[in-house]
């Protein structure tokens, strides 16, 4: 192979299929967009300069603080959903580089987690996917940070319906019980998954844990936060 060959782009742009360094090129990535403010608890965006949504000030989450990558809108909807459903390696990849620089930047703000807890699926689900698509979003802070990702400790009992079609009351009934965790050993943990929307079920997944073992703090690193009509 030659000198110029070599850099030549491989791959082309998984949303605007132009040549790309990695499956996504450089265009594509600016109009990712990452709203601030934040709520300071949930990541919802809020518009005023309050720390907190609405939604918080009343119901204030059970985890301490959630952060996210992206606003769940325009483009980054579609590379996320082909990374889900079309199970693109190469875009799991991607999320999994940029996820590394969202955790050491929380690390780096002073935040210890003695372990990462991705999201559990159901057995159907996993079943039907053949993957649990959070695992992979991880497996760059896998490889380069010496924390625990625990996949044993938590399972998911129940198979839920979309959370984010229901109102406050049915979400909280229809999530209930969907998770079982063994005992831990860990003091703080940190929460993963792919798109937070209503934060019902990582509210569920932080009470059962924060209930049932010795776990003082929780926080959520997401890779996206859509816009809850409910906020
Ligand atoms: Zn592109
Ligand atoms: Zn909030």
């Amino acid at each position: 192979m030659g000198f110029y060959s070599r850099l030549i782009p491989k791959q082309s742009c998984a949303l605007c299929a132009e040549p790309a360094p990695f499956c996504v090129c450089q265009e594509c990535e600016l109009e990712f967009t990452n709203h601030q403010p934040r709520c300071q608890s949930c990541a919802h965006p809020i518009n005023i300069k309050l720390d907190f949504c609405g939604q918080c000030l009343v119901h204030a989450p059970k985890f301490n603080r959630a952060y996210t990558l992206y606003d769940y809108q325009g483009p980054i909807t579609h590379l996320i959903k082909a990374f889900k459903y079309d199970h693109q390696l190469c875009i799991g990849d991607y999320f999994a580089h940029q996820l590394f620089g969202l955790y050491q930047s929380i690390i780096d703000s002073d935040a210890h987690y003695d372990a990462i807890i991705p999201m559990p699926l159901s057995q159907e689900r996993i079943q039907e996917r053949g993957y649990n698509q959070v695992l992979e979003l991880l497996r760059v802070i896998g490889k380069r940070e010496t924390v625990t990702i625990d996949t044993q400790s938590v399972t998911r009992t129940k198979a839920t319906q979309a959370l984010s079609l229901l109102k406050l009351e049915q979400r909280q009934q229809e999530i209930k019980g969907a998770f079982s965790v063994k005992t831990l050993p860990y003091q703080s943990v940190l929460l993963v998954d792919d798109v937070m929307t209503t934060g019902s079920s990582m509210n569920e997944l932080a009470k059962t844990i924060l209930k049932n073992t010795q776990v003082e703090h929780c926080d959520v690193m997401t890779l996206a936060r859509a816009e809850s009509k409910f906020n």
